[in-house]
């Protein structure tokens, strides 16, 4: 019994150390990645459902590693936050889709925002707002040309932090998106007071349109929620023509999804709209 007891400590001990280093890898991969130009961007259309224009992107991030491969950005954001790496990280994103954006944008005139993924680990960093600052300056772009997302339960998290910042971006011009709403648990009273512009239902209530009563509930009552607070709605991750109908007919103006157009990297959404530009 002693034994196998032992041996049962030898197994996790080497379990767990595979585990950390797994994790580890990770870690020090990541911190080489700007360096090697592993992290790269990819771009998804935002349309105006009616008129099926495109009225801007968000902005995606993509890690590939020559040892690791593609690491899905939902889990190397998350590694990135936990060391902090997210910030230098955070701004290189930030500056090339200023950059991108203005080239989409000689393209297409019409074109109106670039919208950016923000971690609160970027938000409720001091220089933040001096920072992206200083880089549409450089790049000469304008903040109301910019959307920054942020998650509904990351501002949520620290509400009267957010207000304080939100209130500050606002006042500089730019634009903020409740990205991921409906699955946090924000209170309809802070909500009124937040300086925002724009709420996207979460796709996990876009799934099952319109043939979940509850999600058609939802989505219904967030799309009226947003008009009457003045807020532009924005439907993520549709698929099919029965949620984009669905969407149509209630009233929602924005909406992305592989139905329109997947995420491409920026040669490819040059191309897109030089063929729809004449
Ligand atoms: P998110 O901000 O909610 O982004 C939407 C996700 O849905 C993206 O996944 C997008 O590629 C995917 N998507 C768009 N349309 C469809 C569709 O029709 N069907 C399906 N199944 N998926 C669709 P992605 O690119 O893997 O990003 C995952 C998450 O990682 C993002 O969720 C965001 O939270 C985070 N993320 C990505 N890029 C950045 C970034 O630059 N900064 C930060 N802080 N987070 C990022
Ligand atoms: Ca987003
Ligand atoms: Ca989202
Ligand atoms: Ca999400």
């Amino acid at each position: 019994a002693k034994e196998s007891g032992k041996n049962n400590f030898q197994y996790y001990k080497k379990k767990l150390s595979v585990n950390m280093h797994g994790r580890l890898n990770i870690e020090q991969a990541l911190k080489g990645a700007l360096k090697k130009d592993e992290i790269f961007l990819v771009y998804q259309p935002k349309y105006n459902i009616a008129s099926k224009e495109i009225v801007g992107f968000e902005t995606l991030a993509r890690w590939e590693n020559e040892k690791l491969g593609l690491i899905p950005p939902d889990k190397f954001i998350t590694i990135a936050e936990s060391t902090n790496d997210i910030l230098e990280i955070g701004l290189f994103i930030f500056k090339k889709a200023c950059i991108d954006f203005k080239d989409f944008r000689e393209i297409n005139t019409n074109l109106q925002t670039i919208s950016i993924n923000i971690s609160t680990v970027q938000l409720y960093q001091d220089s933040f707002i001096k920072d992206i600052m200083n880089i549409i300056d450089e790049v000469g772009i304008e903040a109301s040309s910019i959307i920054l997302e942020i998650t509904e339960t990351h501002i949520m998290k620290n509400i009267f932090y957010s207000m304080r910042v939100l209130n500050e971006l606002k006042t500089l011009g730019f634009s903020v998106s409740i990205d991921d709403f409906g699955t946090g648990y924000s209170s309809l009273n802070y909500l009124k007071q937040l300086p925002i512009n724009e709420l996207k239902i979460d796709k996990s209530f876009i799934n099952d349109l319109p043939y979940d009563l509850n999600d058609v509930a939802i989505s219904k009552a967030i799309i009226s929620l947003s008009k009457n607070m003045g807020y532009v709605n924005v439907a993520e991750g549709i698929e099919t023509t029965e949620q984009e109908e669905f969407l149509l007919s209630g009233g929602c103006e924005i909406g992305q999804g592989y139905l329109f157009c997947k995420p491409k990297i920026k040669d490819e959404i040059i191309q897109i709209l030089r063929d729809k530009t004449p």
